[in-house]
């Protein structure tokens, strides 16, 4: 960084249009932006670009912000609406035709087949278009370096349209500007658009901001992310209970490295080292089993009394349902190394949470072929109903004491035991179970499967 730079605060800004929520490559954007005026001390402006009437929502807006705001990417100041500021536009188009720069043109509004829609209300004046100057444009991109445009590929530019609503990359550099943007970085979608906007600023006679294009994710066959690869909106993962820390530290992996191979960071720490001139020039990967595998590291990290409230969120009223706090901590304690996201602990300790266990009895029967097994389960069944304290020490003494009595391995009982109370075959200790479910439930399931066996 020079000296000039350094004393110029650095002003990034995310602009989404809320014609859809916050997806992951948004996120990113976002997340990138964020990151890099936190590292420098500046400003991140969040600018609403709403002037697609038909397609913009306010459920989106609101949306969007409850996901940048979950994720914790806070910005400076009030959003600013695209839609509040239609004058400006017009009076900055105005200045260019008055240079003799652009022109205006009956304009013509079509519908989605391109008949043009006679009549039209929205016709309310002529378009302003922008006359493109013959020229090489060089762009020297932060991420990919020297790019270079022949702007004969490009034709004149509409900047506000019959309906009077102005273009995307007419608006978007009257805003950078006024914003005082000093650093513009969006997905390399928008690579074809910076031509466009650089002559803009070279015809009103502002300094353009510098560029970075953040190459695209994809998904893992390498074919552009879509909702074919999973989910695809941040408001999708918050539902299914990934942590925002760790999508954050997911999502800022996705194109940026630290350099180190480090991969679980705090965010202060990829604050402090992150720099858009590390962003790699070529496309990222979402891989989802690294998401799951993060995510669960970020699970396990948290204490139980942190974990619970956040769990119970996904629970319903009827699963805690005769369960008090301690118990449920307990349970929660149980299964932190086991889930992967919030949302599954429903699924993964459900046998806990419900008084009814529904399991497959053809598995049970199975489980129970061989010889002496009921005969066994009964003697074991009778052993628990005898037991004064049911906790895990006494439980498996019990177990372990009635197998070498019957001259079998305690596995005989465990396996059959686990399958009985819990429905499945793999799970936490089974003295955890024993003690968690409590002798009555414990006793019942026994009595309901030793009527199938
Ligand atoms: N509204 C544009 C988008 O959502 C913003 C592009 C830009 O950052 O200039 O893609």
């Amino acid at each position: 960084m020079n000296l000039l730079q350094e004393m110029q605060e650095i002003r990034v800004r995310f602009a989404p249009s809320p014609t859809g929520y916050l997806h992951i490559g948004s996120a990113r954007t976002a997340l990138f932006n964020w990151l890099y005026a936190r590292h420098l001390n500046g400003k991140l402006i969040l600018r609403i670009e709403d002037t697609d009437l038909e397609r913009s929502k306010k459920e989106f807006l609101e949306e969007i912000l409850d996901s940048l705001k979950w994720l914790g990417l806070n910005w400076d100041g009030e959003p600013i609406l695209q839609s509040a500021r239609l004058d400006i536009y017009r009076k900055s188009a105005k200045q260019l035709l008055d240079k003799g720069l652009a022109y205006e043109a009956q304009g013509e509004i079509r519908d989605k087949e391109g008949n043009i829609i006679k009549n039209s209300k929205r016709i309310t004046q002529k378009a302003i278009i922008f006359k493109v100057p013959q020229k090489i444009i060089t762009i020297n991109d932060l991420v990919h370096g020297k790019i270079e445009i022949d702007s004969s590929t490009i034709k004149d530019q509409v900047m506000i349209k019959s309906d009077g609503f102005p273009t995307y990359n007419f608006a978007c550099v009257i805003d950078d500007t006024d914003m005082g943007i000093t650093h513009v970085i969006r997905g390399d979608d928008h690579i074809s658009n910076t031509p466009k906007q650089l002559l803009f600023y070279e015809a009103f006679g502002f300094k353009a901001p510098e560029f970075g294009h953040v190459p695209l994710i994809l998904g893992k066959d390498r074919s552009r992310m879509s909702k074919r690869h999973g989910a695809t909106s941040i408001r999708e993962y918050k539902q299914a209970g990934y942590l925002p820390e760790a999508l954050v530290n997911f999502i800022s992996l996705l194109g940026w490295a630290p350099g180190n191979d480090r991969e679980i960071m705090s965010v202060t720490d990829i604050i402090k080292e992150f720099d858009i001139k590390n962003v790699k020039s070529v496309n990222a990967v979402f891989d989802t089993d690294k998401l799951n595998w993060m995510n669960s590291e970020y699970i396990k990290a948290l204490d139980v009394n942190t974990l619970t409230p956040l769990i119970k969120e996904f629970l319903d009223k009827e699963d805690l349902e005769g369960l008090d706090e301690l118990n449920l901590k307990k349970i929660v304690k149980l299964f932190t190394i086991r889930i992967k996201t919030l949302g599954e602990f429903k699924q993964e300790a459900g046998y806990f949470l419900k008084d009814k266990l529904e399991y497959d009895a053809g598995q049970l029967l199975k489980l129970a072929q061989r010889p002496a097994i009921k005969e066994n389960l009964i003697k074991f069944r009778d052993t628990l109903s005898g037991l004064n304290e049911f906790t895990i020490l006494n439980t498996e003494e019990a177990l372990r004491n009635l197998a070498k009595e019957l001259n079998i391995s305690a596995g005989e009982l465990i396996h059959p035991s686990r399958f009985i109370l819990t429905g499945k075959t793999v799970g936490p200790g089974i003295f955890d179970v024993f003690e968690l479910l409590g002798k009555d439930r414990v006793l019942k399931r026994f009595d309901r499967a030793l009527e199938k066996i």
